[in-house]
C-alpha cells in the first residue's frame, strides 16, 4: 500500500492510541515509513470509539460562557470536565497561557 499523501510505503503495526493522552488500546493500522501518517480501518476505528467510549474517553469538550465575578473572569467547568480531570473545589490551580488561545491548568 501506498500513502495517499507523500507516496511513501505503508506497512501493517499495531498503533497504540490515545484519547486525551490517555492510551485507549492498541489497533492494527497502516502506517507510512516517510511521514508517519496513520489510518484505521473504519471497522477498527467504530472499535477504537467504543473503546473509548467505555472508557469515559469521550465528549469531554465543552462549550463555556465566561462570567464575571469582581474584577475576575470565570470560567466554570462542568461536571464530567472536572470528574476526568479530577479538579476539586476549593483546590489551587496554576493558570499557563500556552499561547493566545489556549491555557493549561496545572496543579
Ligand atoms: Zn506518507
Amino acid at each position: 500500500m501506498e500513502c495517499d499523501e507523500c507516496r511513501g510505503k505503508m506497512t501493517r503495526e499495531k498503533v497504540e492510541f490515545k484519547v486525551y493522552g490517555l492510551p485507549v488500546g492498541k489497533y492494527d493500522a497502516w502506517v507510512c515509513q516517510k511521514c508517519n501518517q496513520t489510518l484505521f480501518s473504519e471497522e477498527v476505528a467504530e472499535q477504537i470509539d467504543q473503546a473509548a467510549k467505555e472508557k469515559g474517553l469521550w465528549g469531554l469538550e465543552s462549550r463555556t460562557k465566561v462570567a464575571q465575578t469582581g474584577d475576575s473572569l470565570t470560567i466554570r467547568v462542568n461536571k464530567k470536565l472536572a470528574r476526568f480531570l479530577d479538579l476539586r473545589k476549593g483546590e489551587e490551580v496554576t493558570l499557563v497561557p500556552e499561547s493566545k488561545s489556549k491555557v493549561m491548568i496545572i496543579r
